[in-house]
């Protein structure tokens, strides 16, 4: 017996191999002890909690094209002119519904007249409690009050 296997052998004192059945291989990622692509991207994968906005954005009669920019947008990553500024310091800053002030999320959704105005129109017919709330309320809000097919799902998303 080499230096290693008797190591190995020290640190295993209750193992006690029967020399009357045959080694096997086994995938511990797998119940069964088979290898499975799925057992393996299933080990590898962090679970995560399901964002409660999933189906405010995915649902069966969604357009893709509008629930991809709703996702983007509730990521945090529509590329407004002040992100742009932020790696092309020449690009123009002011929003382009007004042309007077600086184009951010929170103007362009929700400080900017133009868009206020829409908001106000589009969440009165929705029945939401709509009084200047954030993106991040009106998301939560409509994340719990619009789920699946609702007709206000398919207004807003599309
Ligand atoms: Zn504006």
């Amino acid at each position: 017996m080499s230096i290693d296997l008797f190591e190995i052998r020290s640190r295993m004192p209750s193992y006690n191999p029967n020399s009357n059945v045959d080694d096997r291989v086994r995938w511990l990622p797998s119940s069964n002890g088979t290898y499975s692509a799925f057992s393996t991207l299933a080990s590898l994968r962090t679970p995560h909690s399901i964002i409660p906005w999933f189906k405010l954005v995915w649902f069966p009669q969604n357009i893709p094209r509008m629930s991809f920019i709703l996702w983007v947008a509730i990521r945090g990553r529509l590329s407004t002119r002040d992100r742009i500024h932020k790696y092309d310091p020449m690009a123009v800053t002011t929003c382009v519904l007004c042309n007077s002030h600086l184009e951010s999320y929170a103007h362009l959704f929700f400080e900017c007249l133009f868009s206020r105005a829409i908001w106000t129109q589009l969440m009165k017919i929705c029945g939401s409690p709509w009084n200047g709330l954030c993106w991040n309320a009106i998301i939560d809000w409509a994340s719990t009050h619009w789920r699946g097919n609702s007709p206000a799902t398919v207004f807003f998303v599309g």
